[in-house]
């Protein structure tokens, strides 16, 4: 599908990442759901199928895969200020990307609501998405408006050869961008 791709050069840069010192006690007591969950998402992006996109859209955009030097999953959520919650972040000087969970009170709720097979599928596409979204900060750095609008043609692209087009697929597919995950991965930027 991706013809140029070669496979497996992001997730070698992958590592899991647990900050128990920076955490609450309360994300700390459910820290068998977070590794679950954390397992989950690495999973979602070591799918050789989503590296050989990530290759090739690297390839497109004219990206240096020697930009990355880290991609960690981290474990646990992470708030920002105001309350919302990171998708993922990027330090765009020294290629350092995160990748983080949604807390889980909205895990819970979501599960509850949709089902608890349409929330590992939202939970992957989001990390997915993220990681797309992340990795095109390293050339567009803060133009937020940019990314946002490449992220989502890129997922697309990425989800229309590899999701079977079912309603359910489209259905999971459209509340990433529904529901907040990308939004609150702006802001914050380390390009100092
Ligand atoms: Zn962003």
């Amino acid at each position: 599908m991706f013809p140029d791709a070669s496979t497996g050069l992001l997730s070698s840069k992958m590592t899991i990442n647990i900050d128990l010192p920076r955490v609450g006690c309360s994300a700390q007591k459910h820290i068998s759901y977070y590794l679950k969950y954390c397992r989950f998402v690495v999973k979602s992006l070591e799918l050789a199928s989503f590296q050989q996109f990530l290759c090739w859209m690297l390839k497109k955009e004219k990206i240096e895969e020697q930009k990355v030097s880290c991609i960690d999953i981290k474990v646990f959520p992470r708030r920002r200020k105001n309350g919302k919650c990171l998708a993922g972040n990027c330090d765009v000087n020294r290629g350092k990307i995160r990748i983080y969970p949604k807390p889980i009170k909205v895990c819970l709720f979501f599960t509850q609501k949709f089902g608890k097979q349409t929330f590992m599928a939202y939970a992957g596409n989001r990390a997915q998405a993220a990681l797309i979204h992340e990795l095109l900060h390293l050339k567009y750095v803060a133009d937020e408006p940019k990314v946002r609008e490449l992220t989502r043609e890129y997922f697309f692209t990425f989800t229309k050869n590899h999701s079977v087009n079912s309603p359910w697929k489209r259905r999971v597919n459209t509340l990433i961008f529904r529901l907040d995950a990308l939004d609150e991965s702006s802001e914050n930027r380390f390009t100092k």
